[in-house]
């Protein structure tokens, strides 16, 4: 009769984990970037969301230790009441004009931005409209709304108009995608769904957290498919390209007014710190001034889309710097994973029910300031291990 007892009962992570080929939750002694080391080893880093590779820029170090010193560690408080600093408006102010919306709000983090934006949105009788592979913050997000969930196969037109004819044309609903989904690497179809969402009267939003610094010149999805303005929400989070921690939704003023009144994950916890508005205002900067660095990501993810291609792996429908490597099996997964650690280079074991039974990838993602000989390495390492272990 021990609520507990779930607790006591859970050995799973433990027996993975005496077998030596437990992935998650690695405490590594140091991250430069590109290169961690782990275990006084140095290891190449592709398992990042450091995308633009900013979190050791000296811009922004700076600016985080500027602000540190200026305001002290924390706002102690919320956006709502003694947590708001000018420079909290000022990045808002910024992320709005650099994705081309009228308003932007900062949460503390991207998680709680989707969970306050969804759930204060979508009212009882109203409808949040998901894909499947959506991030697990919206679907939380969509669990906390009053409304009602519906969800359409991955990245699926037809079943997309197949879930906006069976609510109607007559009701309210939100459609919610990943911009760029963050495991396999794919694109939502804008410049086909936004046209379907109109016609059934939805509104839709577009979870940027993994497309902006990567995708439209570091603008996120819209401006990759150049559609800056037709769609209605765009969030996006700072604890990628943005080197910092934080996150923001953008769209129509009033809309955005709205979700400032009405989400509780934003009005009930405390803002981010200075030194990660600073950093995050920083990046934004970078990312403005120096577009070479969105062009070299984009130059290295096709570099090594094409070496694991050539190389016979199974890449799924990837067109970004997030690389899967699909290998279909958990166990077959963990032991290539620490076989790749093990030769000094780290990457994500993606296994079931974050991946589709079959599914089970090892996630790979890069950052423009990877080299061209870090990245060689990286092929060759994978051709060695894959080869020993069957998987090519
Ligand atoms: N959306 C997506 C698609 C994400 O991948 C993530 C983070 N993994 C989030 C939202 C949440 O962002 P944060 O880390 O800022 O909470």
């Amino acid at each position: 009769m021990d609520i507990f007892e779930k607790a006591f009962n859970y050995t799973i992570a433990n027996e993975v984990k005496q077998a030596g080929l437990y992935p998650y939750f690695l405490a590594m002694e140091g991250n430069e970037g590109t290169e961690a080391i782990y275990q006084g080893r140095r290891i190449i880093m592709c398992g990042s969301n450091n995308y633009l590779g900013l979190t050791t820029h000296p811009k922004v170090r700076q600016a985080a230790i500027e602000a540190i010193e200026k305001y002290g560690t924390s706002c102690t408080g919320s956006r709502f009441l003694n947590g708001t600093l000018e420079m909290h408006l000022e990045l808002e102010h910024q992320l709005a004009e650099f994705v081309g919306m009228e308003a932007a709000l900062v949460f503390s983090t991207g998680m709680q931005v989707n969970l306050g934006t969804v759930s204060s949105l979508v009212a009882k009788g109203e409808y949040v409209i998901l894909d499947k592979d959506d991030h697990a913050s919206i679907v939380d997000g969509a669990m906390l709304a009053r409304g009602e969930m519906k969800r359409f196969r991955h990245n699926d037109l037809e079943d997309l108009e197949r879930v906006l004819k069976l609510v109607g044309k007559d009701e309210k609903k939100l459609v919610v995608v990943d911009g760029l989904f963050s495991m396999e690497g794919d694109i939502a179809p804008l410049p086909e769904m936004v046209p379907l969402v109109r016609e059934y009267n939805a509104r839709i939003m577009v979870d940027d957290a993994h497309a902006i610094g990567v995708l439209g010149g570091g603008r996120g999805t819209a401006a990759h498919f150049d559609m800056i303005g037709e769609i209605d929400l765009q969030m996006g989070t700072f604890s990628k390209s943005f080197a910092s921690l934080g996150g923001f939704i953008a769209g129509k003023k009033e809309v955005v007014d709205y979700i400032q009144h009405n989400a509780r994950s934003m009005i009930f916890s405390a803002s981010i710190p200075p030194s990660n508005a600073a950093a995050a205002l920083a990046a934004l900067e970078i990312m403005r001034d120096e577009p070479e660095r969105v062009d070299r990501l984009t130059a290295i993810a096709e570099k090594m889309r094409k070496g694991f291609t050539e190389l016979g792996f199974d890449i799924g429908t990837s067109e970004t710097p997030v690389i899967p490597i699909i290998v279909g099996e958990d166990m077959k997964t963990f032991i290539f994973w620490r076989a790749l650690l093990d030769a000094g280079v780290y990457v994500n074991a993606v296994i079931s029910p974050a991946t589709p039974p079959g599914r089970q990838l090892l996630r790979t993602s890069y950052m423009a300031t990877h080299t061209d000989e870090q990245l060689d390495q990286v092929l060759e390492t994978f051709a060695a291990v894959g080869k020993q272990l069957g998987v090519i």
